[in-house]
């Protein structure tokens, strides 16, 4: 009997044991497998090094900060994409008499322009923004720009008899667009296509589009205040984007840490403008008054693309605090900083911890 139960005894002490060591074993082997991860991350991100750009684009300076393995690698991505920013900004310029939109506004009235997929492209969006905003942001809002002397340099205060027959211009309703088919029609002699507004935002996508293509996955470009952001740092760290005090120019209001896809797009009262008797005129104007949007100094939109960050950017602009974060909030993904002329801060729900305000501390 002692002999049997001192065998018992052994054979669970053996299996004891062995469960011992099997559990060893496992904790070994997934501290090796962890430590290989861990040290194959760190020899990739060891390898990146950063490489900066910059070119004149857009009537703007355009940076470029890409995390690539060689000189050659990130050179290569750089051509690629200013070649192809050149070719768009080519594309949907106001000025550019060649542009697909000086097509559209000089056969405005007449007849209907086919023009190329990306400014079909690009025109769809603008339209899909106008329904949005319900007209704050409006792409045929050229004729008021051109009166106030925003779409050259010779900047004036129009009579309102002028201001009023520019808005009899203005409806995002009235152009006629197969985006399909590439055929855009402004019915009415006069009516004009600016997509200053929105522009920017799509050719920074179509950068960051080009930057994974060519296999990068740490980015940013800046074209102007139009940042887009691929991935975070290649250390997991988040890229921390300053934004500007809207009448402190060498001074940041408020600094954003963004580290997923996306883009940070400001739109600010100071960023073109003119001033008489006193009174300040920009670049941003209000469709249905005719004027200068008057409610904020600066809008900064921070959306999962750069081309709906701007039209927002510059639709917020014009919508005010309680419309334009009330239209925020209802956006999955869309978050907003605004700065009222009291310099009072508005900040969306979700930006709340990603932003730092230097002035406040
Ligand atoms: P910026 O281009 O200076 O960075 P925005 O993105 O806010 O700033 O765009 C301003 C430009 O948008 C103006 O220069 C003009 O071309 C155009 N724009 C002005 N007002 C409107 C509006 N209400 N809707 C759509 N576009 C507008
Ligand atoms: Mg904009």
């Amino acid at each position: 009997m002692a002999g049997l139960h001192s065998r018992k005894v052994n054979a669970r002490e053996k299996a004891l044991h062995q469960r011992k060591r099997r559990g060893t074993l496992t904790v070994l082997f997934v501290f090796i497998a962890l430590t290989v991860i861990f040290i194959g991350i760190a020899a990739i991100i060891s390898r990146l090094k950063l490489f900066e750009y910059r070119q004149l684009l857009m009537d703007t300076d355009v940076s470029l900060q890409v995390y690539a393995r060689s000189s050659g690698e990130a050179g290569r991505v750089k051509d690629e994409i200013f070649d192809e920013m050149r070719r768009l900004e080519q594309l949907l310029s106001y000025t550019d008499v060649t542009s697909d939109v000086t097509k559209i506004n000089r056969a405005a009235g007449r007849s209907p322009v086919q023009v190329s997929p990306e400014t079909a492209a690009v025109i769809q969006k603008a339209l899909d923004y106008a329904g949005l905003s319900e007209g704050a942001f409006d792409p045929t809002v050229a004729p008021l720009l051109e009166i106030w002397g925003f779409q050259g340099d010779h900047y004036r205060v129009p009579t309102s008899a002028e201001i009023e027959t520019a808005v009899s211009l203005i409806g995002y309703t009235l152009l006629e667009a197969d985006t399909a088919a590439g055929e855009i029609l402004l019915p009415r002699p006069g009516m004009a296509l600016d997509l200053g507004g929105i522009a920017k935002g799509y050719i920074v996508d179509r950068g960051l589009d080009l930057l994974s293509r060519a296999g990068i996955g740490h980015a940013l470009i800046n074209a102007g205040g139009d940042i887009g952001i691929l991935g975070p740092k290649p250390d997991g760290s988040a890229w921390r984007i300053g934004v500007k005090h809207p009448r402190r120019e060498s001074d940041l209001i408020a600094v954003i840490s963004w580290s997923q896809k996306g883009a940070v797009v400001t739109s600010g009262d100071y960023e073109r403008f003119f001033e008489e008797d006193g009174v300040r005129y920009h670049h941003i104007l209000d469709p249905r008054t005719g004027c200068p949007a008057r409610t904020l100094l600066s809008v900064t939109v921070v959306a999962p693309t750069a081309v709906e960050a701007d039209a927002l950017s510059t639709a917020l602009f014009v919508l005010g605090p309680q419309r334009g974060l009330a239209l925020v909030e209802s956006l999955p993904g869309v978050e907003a900083l605004l700065v009222t002329p009291q310099f009072e801060l508005l900040i969306s729900s979700g930006l709340q911890d990603f932003i730092e305000l230097p002035g406040a501390s």
